[in-house]
């Protein structure tokens, strides 16, 4: 099987590197050089350009930042649409708005081309360790066949429903992290407000009800004032911002995502948008006009 692998950045370029531990022959290309040689030193081949990465694969996986660049990575001038082959299938692994995934593949359709949607939660811990949670759109049978090749970079792999199913369970995942995130930042903040020490507000809590896998990821982060991405603020808005395009077309309630997503806008704007989500928690400082720490 010939694989083309587009976009290796924090994400993708641990995952290509995983399908070569899995012997996978691997075509890869990204706009920036430094990483093809990056993955290519580990035994992928580099193209210098989409149409080397796409044309004559059985496969074409992409790991971009969002809708507009999958779209003009598949469907513009230059787009691998011309040069995929008819019984090829694309698997999309960004996390993009649904309504995207569903016009990319009606396009490569129309070329006899299949495509799944398969966007990851997990980060670049997972995608190192090949441990990523794929949530999958798209034909069961497609889904089946290519179901070994996510296994290899990820530990859970589960299909949601059709094409765009992947994509609106990310959406679902983002709402639940991003609301997650602020009510810890909340809570640390009134603890330590109320003069009890929020990291034993947090040890106390984190093995009853309130606790959760946001809270063990997070919660150390804000008590020790480590805010490296991980997951950047900036991701998480365009995320948020995918959320509400998608809630406002199916007339879906978000009062939560809505407010969080205006936090991280104000953070951004103060120069946080390459931080880890962790920091919404200077949102609340800012309010209270002091830091939260351990
Ligand atoms: P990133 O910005 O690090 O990587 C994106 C890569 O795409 C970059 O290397 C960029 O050069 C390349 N690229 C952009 N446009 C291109 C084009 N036209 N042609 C070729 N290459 C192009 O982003 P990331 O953190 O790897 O995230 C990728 C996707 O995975 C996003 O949709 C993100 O939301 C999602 N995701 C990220 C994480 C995380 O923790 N970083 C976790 C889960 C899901």
């Amino acid at each position: 099987m010939k694989i083309g692998f587009i976009g290796l950045g924090i994400m993708g370029k641990p995952m290509a590197k995983n399908l070569l531990k899995n012997g996978y022959d691997l075509t890869v290309y990204d706009l920036v050089p430094a990483a093809v040689e990056e993955v290519a030193a580990c035994g992928a081949k580099a193209a210098a350009c989409i149409r080397e990465a796409a044309e004559g694969m059985d496969v074409l996986m992409t790991m971009l930042p969002n809708s507009p660049q999958v779209k003009e990575v598949m469907l513009g001038a230059e787009g691998a649409a011309q040069w995929l082959q008819p019984g090829s299938v694309l698997i999309d692994m960004s996390s993009i708005n649904p309504v995207a995934s569903r016009e990319i593949a009606a396009a490569l359709a129309e070329k006899g081309v299949e495509m799944l949607d398969a966007p990851v939660s997990g980060g670049e811990p997972k995608a190192i360790d090949g441990t990523l949670a794929f949530m999958v759109g798209g034909k069961e049978a497609i889904f089946e066949a290519h179901k070994p090749l996510l296994k290899c970079m990820g530990a859970s792999v589960t299909r949601v429903g059709e094409i765009g199913a992947g994509n609106v369970a990310k959406l679902c995942n983002q709402v639940v992290v991003a609301v997650n995130i602020a009510a810890v930042s909340e809570a640390l903040m009134l603890g330590q407000k109320c003069g009890v020490s929020p990291e034993a507000v947090y040890q106390a809590i984190r093995g009853g009800l309130a606790g959760s896998t946001v809270m063990d990821a997070k919660a150390p982060m804000m008590l020790s004032g480590n805010f490296a991405p991980g997951f950047r603020i900036d991701l998480h808005i365009k995320d948020l911002n995918n959320v509400l395009d998608a809630a406002k077309s199916v007339d879906a309630p978000t009062p939560l995502a809505s407010q969080v997503m205006e936090m991280m806008k104000i953070l951004h704007h103060d120069g946080e948008g390459s931080s880890d989500h962790s920091a919404l928690l200077k949102f609340y400082e800012k309010l209270a006009g002091e830091e939260v720490r351990a």
